[in-house]
């Protein structure tokens, strides 16, 4: 991406963790960032506060991405302030992990809402004026869990999955008006939801994990900022990876 292109981007949970630090890396490299957050308002404001202090431009939006009526008021909320929409991150997501017989049915819903119907809000929203202006990038965060399946973990695995069925349709939809539709991966990442794992969790994990190390938020953030670059405009409907090696 070319410094002060002013490309908009609207990054679903950008407040915390791996979107936060999505957020930060489009705003380095000269994106508008619109920081959507659902109930953590001054987690939203600090990353806003930080882009603002390095001469950017951002703003905050609260919205739900699973309710549809919500997402359209965080996609409009983009248009009025920066006048288009160049770039959809869906990052928002949650893990609830849980053996299937000690899961409820609420908690699928609510898992699989967030990481796969989002998106699909999301897009759907935000289409228009991307179809309109014939130029857009779709960046979809996904788990190698929805590549792998982690035990204790379906309802998270599955919605993962369809996140990849989501973007390769979506992205034979749209390419004819030049819209990039992409998956980026990440595998075990010291931020976030991962964050609270204990010593002895991230030492077996390192066991498996070729390189040898977690990722960082950062680590995600770069092949995020890459797919929603002008230069990555010939690929689409693409699972890029961030695992250590962990998921070949
Ligand atoms: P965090 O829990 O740190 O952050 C989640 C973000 O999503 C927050 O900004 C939160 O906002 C937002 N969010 C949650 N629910 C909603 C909602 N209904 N509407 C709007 N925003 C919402 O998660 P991570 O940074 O760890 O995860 C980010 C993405 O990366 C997720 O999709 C996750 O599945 C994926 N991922 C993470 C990995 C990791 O190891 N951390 C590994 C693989 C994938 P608020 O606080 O305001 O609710």
């Amino acid at each position: 991406m070319n410094e002060g292109t002013n490309r908009v981007a609207v990054v679903t949970g950008g407040s915390r963790g791996i979107g936060r630090a999505i957020a930060l890396e489009l705003a380095r490299r000269g994106c508008h960032i619109v920081v959507n957050y659902n109930a953590n308002a001054a987690c939203a404001q600090e990353v806003v506060d930080a882009i603002r202090a390095a001469d950017g431009k951002a703003i905050a939006v609260q919205g739900d991405v699973t309710v549809l009526a919500e997402v359209e008021t965080v996609i409009q909320a983009a248009l009025a302030a920066f006048g288009k929409i160049d770039i959809l991150v869906n990052n928002a997501g949650i893990a609830r992990p849980g053996l299937i017989l000690m899961t409820r049915e609420e908690t699928w819903d609510a898992v699989v809402d967030t990481n796969l119907k989002s998106a699909w809000l999301c897009a759907k929203a935000a289409i228009k004026p991307m179809m309109r202006a014939r130029y857009g990038r779709i960046i979809n965060v996904g788990s190698t869990s929805g590549k792998m399946g982690i035990p204790g973990d379906a309802h998270y695995s599955a919605s993962k999955a369809g996140l990849m069925g989501l973007t390769k349709a979506l992205a034979r939809e749209v390419a004819p008006r030049q819209i990039t539709v992409n998956l980026v991966a990440p595998g075990a990442i010291a931020v976030g939801m991962s964050a609270q794992a204990t010593p002895e969790m991230m030492a077996e994990a390192n066991r498996r994990i070729p390189l040898g190390r977690w990722g960082t938020g950062e680590e995600v953030a770069q092949a995020v900022a890459f797919l929603a670059s002008d230069e990555a405009g010939y690929i689409t409907g693409h699972a890029l990876v961030v695992d250590g090696g962990l998921s070949m």
